[in-house]
């Protein structure tokens, strides 16, 4: 379990995020909601620990975050950033490899075991034929799954994604959205996803989070929350929703 409980940090010393609290539980499948700026990744920062509470605290199967040791953090959460800094060229298969480094004792070499999870995973995410490519020669879609593709090797219960479908094309989102929900239902990983397709999030996730202005608006399953009073006060726009046949869940159609 992640819990946050009345969790304020910021960057500056400025709050901003408002005393969030929030849980998300072991084996489940959530998207965060909200307009820019809303504080999406602030949150998800904080919850990787990278981000220290004003007030409030992080914890995780009941650790405070902030004396849990590193190494062991990243046994547990998978992050993929929204967009990478590159400051170092990599190969794809180097990247990925990086996801094991939590597994690695003091001065110890990458094993075949963990090559070959490297190698199942770049299958999985039909990545094979990139393998060999420098990231710099990448498009952002392409990048987005190499990160995706570094969270999954790293077999951690928990993953975190930011707004990492961004730059996928409509076949990728949906393929990486199946392949989630699949290691969710099929390996009970625990899935907090950022996006802005809203759709694919009430289609994908058993709940939906709307984060406004540092604060949560609401919670809960997106019957619920699909609806266009609650849309509004959260993203200041009337949108209407109607039933999808194939998901069973409110979408949004657009006008
Ligand atoms: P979201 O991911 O929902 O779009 P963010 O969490 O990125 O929102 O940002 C929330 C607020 O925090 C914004 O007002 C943004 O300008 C501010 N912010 C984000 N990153 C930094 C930073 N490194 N330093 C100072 N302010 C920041
Ligand atoms: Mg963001």
């Amino acid at each position: 379990m992640i819990e946050t409980k009345n969790l304020s940090c910021g960057y500056t010393g400025e709050p901003i995020l408002k005393g969030v609290s929030l849980q998300i539980a072991p084996g489940e499948f959530c998207a965060l909601l909200g307009p820019n700026g809303a504080g999406k990744s602030t949150l998800l920062y904080a919850l990787m620990g990278y981000l220290k509470a004003d007030r409030g605290e992080v914890s995780i199967f009941g650790k405070d975050i902030a004396h849990i040791k590193k190494n062991y953090l990243a046994r547990q959460l998978a992050f993929v950033p929204q967009e990478s800094v590159q400051e170092f060229d990599h190969k794809v298969s180097e990247t990925v490899l990086m996801g094991r480094y939590p597994y690695l004792g003091l001065w110890q070499a990458h094993s075949a075991e963990d090559r070959h999870a490297v190698d199942e995973v770049l299958e999985q995410l039909k990545l094979e034929d990139l393998k060999d490519r420098w990231l710099s020669e990448l498009s952002g879609g392409e990048k987005q799954r190499v990160y995706i593709a570094r969270a999954l090797v790293q077999n951690t219960p928990y993953i975190l994604l930011d707004e990492s479908l961004s730059q996928l094309d409509i076949n990728h989102q949906l393929e990486i959205m199946s392949l989630l929900k699949d290691i969710h239902s099929k390996h009970g990983k625990t899935v907090l996803i950022v996006s802005h397709n809203l759709n694919l999030a009430a289609n994908y996730a058993d709940r939906l989070i709307f984060l406004k202005a540092g604060e949560l608006l609401a919670e809960g399953k997106p019957e619920t929350l699909m609806q266009t009073d609650i849309l509004q006060q959260l993203f200041g726009i009337r949108l209407k929703t109607a039933l999808n046949p194939n998901s069973g869940r409110p979408n949004i159609i657009y006008p």
